[in-house]
């Protein structure tokens, strides 16, 4: 049998997020700030106010801005290089911007459907090709992605962003198979509706028909997310990879 592996504590290790400036990334990199993690806050916009509201948690030591747009390869590897700059290695990351241009299929122009796969598909592809190098060579390293229950159940409008969701789960499973002897692992966290700025301008009649089919009579909050998160990216979650963790109050069981 294989010997027992040792990883760095959660406080040595950094991590890189995509889409923190607000909602759901925001809330991962506060709690991993917490957890004595260096974390990396990927800011497509605002990354000046980011690093102001940092520097009032956790001071700039173990947390920045970095300008990081998921579109833009080029973005995507200077802001790795920010971080490895800074910090010397990336341990941890979590696909987590998103975007929806919904839209019933028959009124969908082809831009529309490019731009969300090309957002929350190719985005992460690029990263996580990205961070792959610096985890092998550590030979330690923790994805997660952030996908969504319409990625397994569909919905009519979201076409466009339920097939980037489904692939990204599919994208993450294969990975997982590739690197799980690298002592890397790849998870997917699958939220149902959350209070962010991406579930607000839903009218008042689809917010209440949405509530009717959750068991637990609420949407979720950025912080039960992260808790998800946090649970899988620790150095103990190392025997759970390929896993897609639904957190949707009861409204779809896999
Ligand atoms: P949100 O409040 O709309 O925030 C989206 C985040 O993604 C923002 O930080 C945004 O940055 C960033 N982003 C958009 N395009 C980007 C790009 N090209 N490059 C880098 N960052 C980009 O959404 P949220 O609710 O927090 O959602 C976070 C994740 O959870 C998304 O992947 C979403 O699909 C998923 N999700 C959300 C829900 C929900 O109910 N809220 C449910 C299921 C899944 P800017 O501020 O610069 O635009």
């Amino acid at each position: 049998m294989k010997e027992q592996e040792t990883y760095p504590k959660l406080s040595e290790q950094v991590a890189l997020i995509t889409g923190a400036n607000r909602g759901i990334g925001w809330a991962i990199g506060r709690m991993l700030l917490d957890a004595g993690v260096r974390v990396a806050f990927g800011c497509r916009t605002g990354a000046d106010a980011v690093q102001e509201r940092i520097r009032g948690l956790s001071g700039d030591e173990r947390g920045a801005a970095v300008l990081l747009d998921m579109s833009d390869s080029a973005s995507i590897e200077a802001a790795l290089d920010s971080v490895l700059h800074r910090w010397g290695r990336v341990d941890i990351l979590v696909n987590n911007a998103g975007i929806v241009r919904d839209r019933l299929l028959l009124r969908m122009d082809e831009a529309e459907f490019r731009e969300v796969i090309d957002v929350n598909l190719v985005g992460p592809f690029r990263m996580v090709k990205a961070v792959l190098r610096p985890m092998m060579k550590q030979r330690y390293g923790r994805i997660v992605s952030i996908s969504s229950v319409v990625g397994s159940t569909g919905n009519a409008g979201q076409a466009n962003y339920a097939a980037s969701k489904g692939g990204l789960e599919a994208f993450s499973k294969s990975v997982a198979l590739e690197v799980a002897s690298r002592g890397i692992t790849v998870n997917v966290v699958a939220p149902g509706f959350i209070e962010t700025d991406m579930t607000a301008g839903l009218p008042e009649n689809v917010t209440s028909g949405v509530l009717e089919r959750i068991p637990v009579r609420r949407f979720g909050r950025g912080e039960e997310i992260a808790h998800a998160v946090r649970f899988l990216v620790d150095p103990a979650a190392g025997y759970i990879t390929g896993a897609v963790v639904p957190v949707n109050g009861g409204l779809y069981m896999p």
